[in-house]
């Protein structure tokens, strides 16, 4: 059988059963959810999801590919051990001013190093470092036609058996959509399909929140 279509009420069975967020991760959540780009924020279950992948490869140093308020980053940074790191790279001032508020509140402000800047130049600059090869989990959730440019370097940077995970692959259904032709959605087929069949990685796309796809570095 194919994957099974969440009903809301089925879906909140599930995060009844199964979610075990922080009061501070919940309390991050609705803060915001109440702002006007609520809709960039993963879902729960998915933070929560990434968190177990992260302790199943026993990552210790991580990279985040856009911030926005910082929940995935906070859910990334807790799975790590402590001496764990994580380099989270956005562009943005306000909505990382909040993420740094809730990083500090859980002590997790040590254990994650925010890079204002454009995030290809911060990929390029640990490579430019020799960084290539050192880390062990990618997780890219940022301007979806930089999608390719991001991957590559994730691929360089992330050692053989790391895990790069890409957000909005599923783009709330537009993906099968052909009346959109907009740059997005064109750019996550487009790389939805060279995944596809790319042999460096082994590849699952996981239906949860927008579609979470995993590559795993061979
Ligand atoms: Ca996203």
């Amino acid at each position: 059988m194919k994957s099974l279509s969440l009903t809301e009420d089925l879906y909140n069975y599930l995060l009844s059963v199964s979610l075990r967020e922080s009061e501070i991760l919940r309390r991050l959540r609705e803060e915001t959810a109440r702002l006007p780009m609520a809709i960039m924020q993963i879902a729960p279950d998915q933070g929560q999801f990434m968190a177990l992948l992260v302790k199943l490869i026993g990552a210790r140093k991580a990279i985040e590919v856009g911030v926005f308020t910082g929940y995935s980053a906070l859910s990334i940074a807790s799975a790590l051990p402590p001496t764990g790191r994580l380099i989270a790279c956005d562009i943005s001032v306000e909505w990382t001013n909040i993420a740094k508020q809730y990083w500090q509140e859980a002590g997790m402000a040590d254990s994650i190093d925010l890079r204002i800047a454009p995030a290809l130049d911060t990929l390029e600059s640990l490579i430019a470092e020799g960084q290539q090869g050192t880390f062990d989990f990618v997780f890219i959730d940022a301007d979806k036609v930089h999608y390719p440019d991001y991957y590559e370097r994730a691929l360089l940077l992330v050692r053989p058996g790391g895990l790069i995970a890409v957000d909005n692959v599923l783009w709330f259904g537009a993906v099968i959509d052909d009346s959109k032709q907009d740059k997005d959605t064109v750019a996550i087929r487009a790389f939805n399909k060279k995944l596809c069949s790319d042999n460096r990685i082994s590849l699952s796309l996981v239906p949860i929140g927008d579609g979470l796809t995993l590559a795993r570095k061979r």
